[in-house]
């Protein structure tokens, strides 16, 4: 493993542009469950209070879930090593952008500055009917559901629903990324979710060495990946970090 470590944190610093794109297992040490698996959030919670119909038509207890998951829970979370290292891999000139599947905000916690967010981002709130777009730390969640000060429409967090679309600029942005990228690097994913899982595909057509961090092998693993670093995020970036600057 530690020869793998040096060869990737190598090609990391040789490479003139490098991407990492992320899933839910990057926050999984900070305290985030992923989705799927054993003991994924659809083992507790039914996916229909994601779904935009399902919001529209029962807001009240959409929002009593939404606000347990979202606000309860992952609003406790910190971010962990692993987004430190990709924060200071930016800071020092390692790293062109993030481009993340999740909705935590972690990695702008963490300090990363350019990031590219698939499904938006849980700490906005928006208007579906004026557009109008609050913090949620400035919305009283004790009474649910919220709604808009301006025309008493139901917030909605401002993250991707099941039957939305994704953000155009976060979209273009990641696909231009993915083709420019020399060094891209997976962390966290199982590539299941369309359309995000292509993003690094397009990495790799293009010509990108892709190097992977799960410890459980995923639809790319041994598809498109050339180096796969098998272990948890922040144990595996906290041992990079030692050849890279
Ligand atoms: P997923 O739930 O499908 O898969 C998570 C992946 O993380 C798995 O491959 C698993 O093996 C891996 N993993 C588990 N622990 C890990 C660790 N410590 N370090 C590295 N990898 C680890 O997640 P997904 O592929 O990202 O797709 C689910 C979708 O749900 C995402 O697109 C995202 O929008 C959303 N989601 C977001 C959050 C979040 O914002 N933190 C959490 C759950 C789900």
């Amino acid at each position: 493993m530690v020869d793998l470590i040096k060869k990737a944190a190598a090609a990391l610093k040789e490479s003139k542009f490098n991407v990492v794109f992320t899933g839910a297992g990057v926050s999984v040490e900070s305290g985030i469950p992923p989705f799927r698996g054993a003991t994924g959030l659809w083992s507790k919670y039914d996916p229909k209070v994601l779904d935009l119909d399902y919001f529209h038509d029962y807001p009240d207890d959409a929002w009593f879930y939404i606000r347990e998951i979202f606000y309860d829970f992952f609003g406790k979370a910190r971010p962990n090593e692993a987004h430190r290292v990709i924060a200071r891999m930016e800071q020092e000139g390692l790293l062109k952008c993030v481009i993340t599947q999740n909705i935590d905000n972690l990695h702008q916690e963490a300090g990363s500055k350019v990031v590219y967010e698939f499904h938006g981002n849980s700490q906005i709130l928006v208007c579906p009917k004026c557009g109008n777009k609050i913090p949620v730390g400035k919305v009283d969640l004790k009474t649910i559901p919220p709604r808009c000060n301006h025309d008493g429409t139901v917030l909605k967090p401002d993250f991707i629903f099941f039957g939305e679309g994704i953000p155009e600029a976060a979209y273009l942005n990641s696909f231009e990324a993915a083709r420019n990228a020399e060094v891209f690097m997976i962390i966290g994913t199982t590539g299941e979710v369309m359309p995000a899982s292509i993003v690094p595909q397009e990495a790799k057509r293009r010509g990108a060495l892709i190097i992977e961090i799960n410890p459980e092998k995923s639809l790319y693993t041994n598809d498109i990946t050339d180096i796969y670093l098998p272990g948890k995020a922040g144990e595996v970036m906290t041992e990079i970090e030692k050849y890279l600057f």
